[in-house]
């Protein structure tokens, strides 16, 4: 851990070089180093970690993941406007910052990781849940990741984090927790970023699970839960027609009453329809 880099103070460093922040980019910028070393404080162990950033702007959460201590970062970037500073960053901390710059949805990540991985992002809102997804999915699991702690709108947070019966349970919960075990840190207000957002911000921390020896396919749960959810008033027994010709069987099977919508349905739940769609499928 050091006390503070020798780089510009980030303010003239996005003055200097006329950045100014884009929309369409999703950007909204930390620079205040007592918020950005606190969320890499919050991320749990980075010493002697390999840190993935997605989207480091100017790069005040990856040079504070360095004050704390991580052994390397790779940071995939899609504004071409940042790599001089994101260079200067990596000069600054020679071998140990790789930058890549494109699109973060289809970028490989894995290829860049040797040894313990962790990732740590304020990420782009506008590609945040798609992101989430992706590294929620990935195959094999547990995953490359041993941790994830991701700042998301807070709404969105509140979505991963939901159970059953909450207003905010949906898709987005139900893969996250078969995932993950999932908590919220902390909120950021608006005004801690530059340009502020509209809505506040809140850090998630999502650390994988075990899988269980009878798990479902996510791409099952996936089905299920997009068919029971994308109509979440209607009841399980007419909003599971689209991937069940039977469902009032498929219900009883489950252990799950036709009368419930989704929202009521657990985890478990929903592994055991998830089970039964893989089973129709495959016969
Ligand atoms: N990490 C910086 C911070 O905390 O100040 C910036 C965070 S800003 C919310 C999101 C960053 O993600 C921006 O730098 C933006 O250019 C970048 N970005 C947007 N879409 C991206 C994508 N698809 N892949 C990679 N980076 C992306």
């Amino acid at each position: 851990m050091v006390d503070m880099d020798p780089l510009p103070a980030l303010r003239d460093v996005i003055a200097s070089l006329g950045l100014s922040a884009k929309k369409s980019f999703g950007q909204n910028f930390l620079l205040d180093f007592n918020l950005t070393r606190r969320i890499a404080r919050a991320s749990g162990k980075i010493d002697g970690f390999t840190v993935i950033e997605i989207g480091p702007g100017p790069g005040g959460l990856t040079r504070a993941l360095f004050m704390e201590g991580a052994r390397q970062v790779v940071v995939v970037e899609s504004d071409l406007r940042f790599k001089p500073v994101l260079n200067a960053i990596s000069d600054t901390y020679p071998g140990r910052l790789h930058v890549v710059m494109g699109d973060a949805l289809k970028t490989p990540l894995q290829s860049h990781i040797d040894g313990p991985c962790v990732i740590i992002a304020n990420l782009p809102y506008n590609v945040a849940t798609a992101l989430l997804i992706n590294w929620l999915k990935t195959d094999p699991w547990p995953p490359w990741f041993e941790r994830m702690t991701l700042m998301f709108q807070k709404e969105v947070a509140a979505r991963i984090v939901a159970e059953p019966g909450q207003k905010a349970y949906g898709r987005l919960s139900v893969l996250s927790n078969f995932r993950c075990h999932t908590q919220t840190l902390f909120d950021i207000n608006p005004k801690a970023f530059t340009p502020p957002p509209k809505v506040t911000s809140t850090l998630v921390e999502l650390i994988p699970k075990i899988p269980q020896v009878d798990a479902p396919d996510i791409g099952d749960l996936e089905a299920v839960t997009r068919a029971a959810f994308s109509q979440r008033r209607k009841m399980l027994r007419s909003s599971l027609k689209t991937i069940f010709p039977r469902p009032l069987q498929i219900l009883k099977l489950a252990e799950i009453e036709p009368d419930w919508r989704a929202e009521q349905v657990d985890l478990a739940g929903f592994c055991r329809l998830a089970h039964h769609l893989h089973q129709e499928k495959n016969g």
